[in-house]
């Protein structure tokens, strides 16, 4: 069987991991050795206490990074400043997302023009800023959180469902690009993963198609998913540290569905 390798001697910037599966990749990456970046929006004494967990998981060295990422001139900044620290980033994972559930022609444009910088565009800067160091390197690992979201659609989730439809395909053509220099790019798709994100969204949903939060549980969010089970933030973050391994040097280009099934049917 393979063993995991260490990630000692690397660097891992995961964008919004103060929460949910973000912080899932921060900590198993960090267990694995790595030195990570840490990014989002929170409790500052809440997050401070996260970052110090990640540098006695590691050994190494764990930074936060609270940068917006809707914004373009704070992504090069975080970007930046993690290569100020590290030189550079060896594994970048683009997580950060937001949800907003409404009928298209109710879809307010600020939260179109939000989900669409942040669940899209800011994975294109992080990944410009950060390649040029891997290809230096002959190494590197881009991984986006997708979704099954980027597979097949959902009503009421337009902006949502456009941007991880989006990244799919971004990540099979800098798959592409980055083929021969040791840099590998893929997506994880997810189901529905019990997180904020995911319980944020069942107020709008009860409203949207005037359900109880019972109806939303087991009638939208599990209702797609045969294994009716929610997947775990961990199940997610050990297929990102498996393709972070020698053993998915030639797995690039693909999505890694970690659905209970969801988009099988
Ligand atoms: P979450 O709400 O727990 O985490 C989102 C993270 O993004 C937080 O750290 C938050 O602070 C950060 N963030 C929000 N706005 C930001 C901004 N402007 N700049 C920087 N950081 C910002 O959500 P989650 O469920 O862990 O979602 C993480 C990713 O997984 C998202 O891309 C989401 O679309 C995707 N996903 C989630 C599910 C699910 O069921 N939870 C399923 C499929 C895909």
């Amino acid at each position: 069987m393979t063993q995991v390798q260490s990630l000692a001697g690397k660097t891992a910037l995961i964008t919004g991991s103060t929460s949910g599966i973000g912080l899932a990749y921060a900590k198993t990456l960090a267990e694995a050795g790595a030195n990570v970046v840490i990014n989002g929006f929170g409790d500052k004494d809440a997050i401070e206490q996260e970052r110090q967990g990640l540098e006695a998981a590691s050994g190494a060295k764990a930074i936060y990074l609270g940068h917006d990422l809707t914004k373009v001139e704070e992504i090069e900044a975080m970007m930046n400043e993690a290569a100020s620290v590290f030189g550079g980033v060896d594994i970048l994972i683009n997580n950060a997302g937001m949800q907003h559930v409404a009928p298209v022609e109710e879809f307010p444009l600020d939260k179109w023009n939000l989900i669409i910088a942040l669940n899209l565009n800011s994975a294109f800067h992080t990944t410009r800023l950060a390649v040029p160091y891997m290809k230096g390197k002959k190494w590197g690992r881009i991984i986006q959180t997708a979704s099954a979201h980027s597979l097949i659609a959902s009503p009421f989730k337009s902006a949502y469902v456009t941007a991880k439809h989006g990244i799919a395909g971004f990540t099979k053509t800098i798959a592409l690009e980055l083929a021969t220099f040791g840099v590998t790019a893929n997506c994880i798709s997810p189901g529905y993963v019990w997180t904020p994100l995911v319980e944020k969204q069942i107020p709008d949903t009860m409203k949207a198609r005037n359900m109880t939060r019972e109806q939303v549980m087991n009638d939208v969010l599990l209702a797609g998913q045969p294994t009716k089970q929610f997947v775990t933030v961990e199940q997610v973050a050990a297929v990102a540290l498996f393709l972070c391994g020698d053993a998915a040097a030639n797995i690039t280009g693909s999505n890694i569905s970690v659905d209970g099934g969801w988009t099988a049917q």
